[in-house]
């Protein structure tokens, strides 16, 4: 697995040929990389890079890589997974009948805006701004500055 890039304020990973597995070590990288995050909003980081990821290897024939970025004022983390697939992700509410397709749910729920975008050649960029804000009443990098 490649080490993250060095520029504190926006961290990468490549993914190319990697395999769900890496899930894990995506998260240790997340917690490594956004140390400035408390647990709460860290807890909702993970889950949707996980869930982003998730699609990406799901639908998109895997994913290219995962960047974040953090600002400490207001508190928020923005997450891009590439992948290599036109498609864009669905929203679907939660159905008993259905088992998979929850992902985008979870992501709407727990960011405060998601979309895509597409690049020449069919690729995309899958982003999400998860925020801490109106969670606590004080953002969690204020606490620790
Ligand atoms: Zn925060």
């Amino acid at each position: 697995m490649p080490e993250p890039s060095e520029d504190p304020t926006s961290w990468s990973m490549d993914l190319r040929g990697t395999s769900a597995p890496a899930l894990v070590e995506i998260r240790r990288w997340a917690s490594r990389t956004l140390a400035r995050v408390d647990d709460a909003h860290l807890g909702d980081v993970l889950l949707v890079a996980t869930e982003l990821v998730t699609n990406a290897y799901d639908h998109g024939n895997g994913p290219l890589g995962v960047r974040m970025r953090h600002t400490p004022s207001p508190c928020r983390v923005w997450i891009e997974v590439d992948d290599n697939c036109p498609d864009h992700p669905v929203l679907a509410p939660p159905s008993p009948e259905r088992l998979g397709g929850r992902g985008m749910y979870i992501v709407d729920k727990l960011a405060c805006a998601w979309g895509v975008l597409d690049h020449p050649g069919g690729s995309k960029t899958v982003w999400a701004e998860v925020s801490c804000d109106g969670v606590d009443a004080v953002p969690c990098a204020a606490t620790l500055a």
